[in-house]
């Protein structure tokens, strides 16, 4: 039986029926194990049309092939894959090396689809070099080795997994002389060990190295010298027992190597690709993270007074002319206000105008009336001094905080700290400033224990109102109703009113909520522009490295194979480029931290997952169109793009 035999194959380049349009015209070829066919014939002929059908690099249009006895038009795309690599080997005239890969590595490299371990793969590539005479350059890249070398590599890569079947496709077509006739006795050397050897050439010099002749001519076989009697050659297992698939070792991790070789040697290309992630994750993240601190220095600048308190004042409402006379709410109500469960802590507020003296400066000025760590509770801070203590408290002392822009307008530069101001006609001494978290316009102001503003200022037992702080687990709501129904009971008659801040503080909450949503979809869709940024530099690099991969199937890899090397790249890229943007949203963060008193983001582990995650889905998807793409080019489509 013949190991190659052709049945009336034709050959159409597209759909055209024209005749010129038919490289190859029902020829009909067998060849035996063993033999060394040289198919002459001018250019244009149709040599390589038919060589490449042999070699199962291309599919007939009409016609059938059987190789071994299998017809190849029953197998798979993954079985011709691994026919080319268990059983076929190619010698090419431009080499076909895959330029970023050394000579060990490219020869190397069909052994490596067919998950031959490292070790092995290295000693055996190591091997065939050193019988070709090209060890010396086994770490070189092609471009750095001359043309002769570079077709000794192919030789052995053809030979890397013990090819029954070498085709070469002018082999010496790019040689000069010397190195022509070299890779020639090679191949004559190769098939006296036993190879069956297929070979192209336009040179009939050439041809006459081979046992048997056959010359092409229009697509029409015209002369065929012949079979001549063959050595016996040893017997092999036939072909459908060959291309049973290996069970590969490690296999993640050398394509991991194989595409950290690819991302390495395509600088600029990768840090571009990785540039759109790192955009969109940094975006994410630090989005995430500032809306985030932003929340949070809401609520820390609106203080707990504001976020979880209501407050209660005597009148109707603000307007309320009679309010001034109403004296109902006292020491009684604060009392009774605080054993409710779900009230935290109840402060009077009392206050009242007064002209402030120090020296021969006076200023008019609001005193306002305040709880033990009054300041503290509000939203102002203590600047130089203390805050109000319980003793304050509890004995009315006759001390009192000043408002920065107060303090500068009766005491300039000098301390203010221990100087006794006249308040009205009391003296209080300072013990403290005090500057107001938000700027704004603001009246003078000072601040005194609401009991000294009680007893020494006003001499009342009354309170203009309470700032009742809640438990926040607790429903605002219910608290003000409750309160209500309290003081309703206590007064008899509704003379005061509740202003509800925490309830206004909730649905406020919920805006916030709702913008950093919006905020995080804005950023969303940066990383999707970043993702189909990824998409289409994958892309530019499919159609940029077509050669690439039709070597790379010529040799051996299936579509599976492209596809895991196209996505670890992508993945890869994509992951360098979330680490990059993580970190440079860290950096940023800080960066904000430092320079703002009011912000301060910090990555979160939502921010980093959620950003890391969505990326690793955009690498994954994003790679994947293209690799498919990539893995569906038929093997002599890609090797013939220049
Ligand atoms: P040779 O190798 O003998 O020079 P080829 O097999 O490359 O010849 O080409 C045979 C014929 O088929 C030529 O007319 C060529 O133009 C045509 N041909 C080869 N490849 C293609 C292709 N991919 N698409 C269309 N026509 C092609
Ligand atoms: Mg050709």
């Amino acid at each position: 039986m013949a190991l190659l035999e052709l049945r009336k194959v034709t050959k159409q380049y597209g759909a055209d029926e024209h005749e010129d349009a038919i490289a190859l015209h029902e020829i009909s070829l067998s060849i035996d194990e063993g033999e060394f066919v040289a198919i002459i014939g001018a250019s244009g002929s149709g040599k390589s049309t038919l060589l490449n059908i042999l070699g199962c690099l291309d599919s007939p249009s009409g016609g059938q092939y059987f190789l071994d006895g299998v017809d190849t038009a029953l197998a798979t795309p993954n079985h011709l894959a691994l026919i080319r690599r268990r059983l076929l080997g190619f010698i090419f005239q431009r080499y076909h090396l895959i330029p970023e890969l050394t000579a060990i590595e490219n020869v190397a490299l069909p052994a490596l689809y067919d998950g031959m371990p490292a070790r092995e793969r290295k000693a055996k590539a190591s091997r065939l070099l050193q019988g070709l005479d090209v060890a010396h350059k086994h770490l070189s890249f092609p471009s750095q080795i001359s043309g002769g070398q570079q077709q000794r590599v192919a030789v052995a890569r053809a030979l890397m997994n013990d090819a029954r079947v070498i085709f070469a496709d002018e082999p010496t077509g790019a040689l000069d002389t010397t190195n022509g006739q070299a890779v020639l006795s090679i191949l004559t050397d190769l098939n006296r060990a036993g190879h069956t050897v297929v070979m192209v050439t336009h040179n009939p010099d050439i041809a006459s190295a081979a046992t048997r002749i056959v010359e092409v001519q229009d697509g029409r076989i015209v002369r065929d010298s012949g079979k001549v009697n063959q050595p016996e050659v040893k017997a092999h297992a036939p072909i459908s027992q060959a291309v049973q698939p290996r069970v590969f070792q490690n296999y993640l991790l050398q394509f991991f190597l194989l595409s950290l070789r690819s991302i390495l040697s395509h600088r600029l290309r990768s840090y571009l690709t990785a540039l759109g992630v790192f955009i969109g994750t940094a975006a994410v993240a630090i989005s995430i993270a500032v809306s985030q601190a932003a929340q949070d220095s809401i609520a820390q600048n609106a203080g707990e007074l504001f976020t979880n308190s209501l407050r209660v004042s005597k009148g109707k409402d603000w307007n309320d002319p009679q309010a001034a006379a109403i004296q109902s709410i006292t020491a009684r109500d604060l009392q009774a206000l605080s054993s409710l469960p779900f009230i935290r802590s109840v402060t009077p507020t009392v206050d009242t105008e007064r002209r402030i003296r120090y020296r021969q400066h006076d200023v008019q000025a609001r005193v306002e009336g305040l709880d033990v760590q009054g300041i503290a509770r509000s939203d102002s801070k203590v600047e130089l001094g203390r805050d109000i203590s319980s003793h304050d408290v509890s004995a009315a002392a006759n001390v009192a905080l000043i408002e920065v822009g107060t303090q500068d307008f009766l005491f300039g530069h000098t301390d203010p700290l221990g100087q006794v101001v006249l308040v009205g006609d009391v003296p209080l001494v300072i013990i403290g400033t005090v500057k107001s978290k938000t700027t704004g316009l603001q009246n003078n102001r000072i601040y005194a224990p609401y009991t000294t503003v009680q007893n020494k200022l006003l001499g009342i037992s009354h309170f203009d109102g309470m700032t009742v702080s809640l438990d926040p687990k607790f429903d605002p709501l219910l608290a003000e109703k409750n309160i209500q129904d309290l003081l309703l009971r206590s007064h008899g008659i509704k003379d005061f009113f509740i202003i509800n801040t925490a309830a206004s503080w909730a649905s406020f909450s919920q805006i916030a909520v709702i913008a950093s949503a919006a905020l995080g979809g804005i950023a969303a869709i940066s990383l999707l522009v970043g993702g189909i940024g990824v998409m289409n530099i994958m892309l530019v690099s499919v159609v940029e490295r077509t050669k690439e991969i039709g070597i790379r199937k010529a040799v051996g890899a299936t579509a599976a194979d492209i596809v895991l090397q196209f996505l670890i790249e992508s993945v890869t890229i994509c992951l360098m480029g979330t680490l990059a943007g993580l970190l440079f949203a860290a950096i940023v963060c800080a960066m904000i931290s430092g320079l703002s008193d009011q912000l301060h983001p910090s990555l979160s582990l939502l921010s980093v997952g959620v950003s890391g995650l969505i990326c690793f889905s955009t690498g994954v998807i994003f790679g994947w169109l293209p690799a498919r793409l990539a893995s569906g080019l038929s093997p002599v489509t890609a090797l013939s793009t220049e």
